[in-house]
């Protein structure tokens, strides 16, 4: 029998949140809990085991919220503020499990990250901080983590790419995402259990995927559930899901469980 796999949703907003500092709801029905969205971060459980995506600048709630007090291993997309600013709150994790929490992600992604949090890598005497994490380069197209057999996906993020990744061959997660590179992408994960994808909002933008364009992918890939995440006050849960869910798609929401 093959060992399920727990997804809890953590955050699905943007960059900004939902609503945002200055209490903009834009599009989304403000008395719909659903629409309260923290910036983007996701974890997997597997046999106990667990992998956390991205650190949220809200990871201290997510987590808080969520009852988590543990966590496995990160791995990293991008180095977008809105995806790594919660570093600081794996020091809680690690000081009261123990232990260091390991780190993956590409080169341009650990360089950032140990320059601009350098004390969480090596011991900064000056302030007392003993260092928490241990970083590991992404080296190869398909490697393992906790029993997770991952294939990283090099995607364009505008000026940046950023990566996507495949989890057990059931799982896909692409959030930050303007285009594939891979011309086969979609054929590779067509009808995969879940996938996750940005969706930021209805206008062009620079570095995301429309919303029309983002539909049409999820036709294509046509997954057993696709999950939008990602998304600005333009998007509000109830009129997505809809327009949406007839085609098993759906927006997703804070503190979202699955079990697959
Ligand atoms: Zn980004
Ligand atoms: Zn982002």
């Amino acid at each position: 029998m093959t060992e399920k796999t727990e997804i809890n949703v953590l955050g699905c907003g943007s960059s900004f949140g939902v609503p945002l500092s200055h209490d903009i709801w834009g599009n989304c029905d403000k008395s719909n809990p659903k629409n309260q969205r923290t910036r983007p971060s996701i974890l997997l459980k597997k046999a106990g085991k667990s992998i956390l995506i991205d650190t949220s600048p809200d990871l201290r709630k997510q987590l808080i919220d969520n009852k988590i007090d543990n966590i496995d291993s990160v791995i990293y997309t991008h180095s977008h503020a809105d995806h790594i600013h919660g570093i600081n709150d794996l020091r809680a994790i690690s000081l009261i499990n123990k232990k260091k929490i390991p780190i993956y992600s590409d080169e341009i992604t650990l360089n950032i990250l140990k320059n601009s949090f350098s004390y969480l890598f090596t011991k900064d005497v000056k302030h007392g901080y003993e260092p928490i994490l241990n970083s590991n380069k992404i080296e190869t197209k398909f490697f393992e983590i906790n029993g997770f057999k991952v294939e990283a996906i090099k995607q364009n993020h505008g000026n940046i790419d950023s990566l996507g990744f495949i989890f057990d061959e059931k799982i896909a997660y692409n959030l930050d995402v303007k285009f594939f590179y891979d011309k086969n992408y979609f054929d590779r994960i067509k009808g995969i259990e879940c996938w996750f994808v940005g969706c930021l909002r209805y206008d062009e933008h620079p570095s995301h995927a429309s919303y029309q364009e983002v539909i049409d992918w999820t036709q294509l890939v046509n997954a057993n559930q696709t999950f939008l995440s990602h998304m600005t006050a333009h998007i509000d849960y109830e009129t997505e899901y809809k327009k949406l869910s007839n085609n098993r798609v759906y927006p997703a929401y804070d503190g979202l469980k699955i079990t697959i």
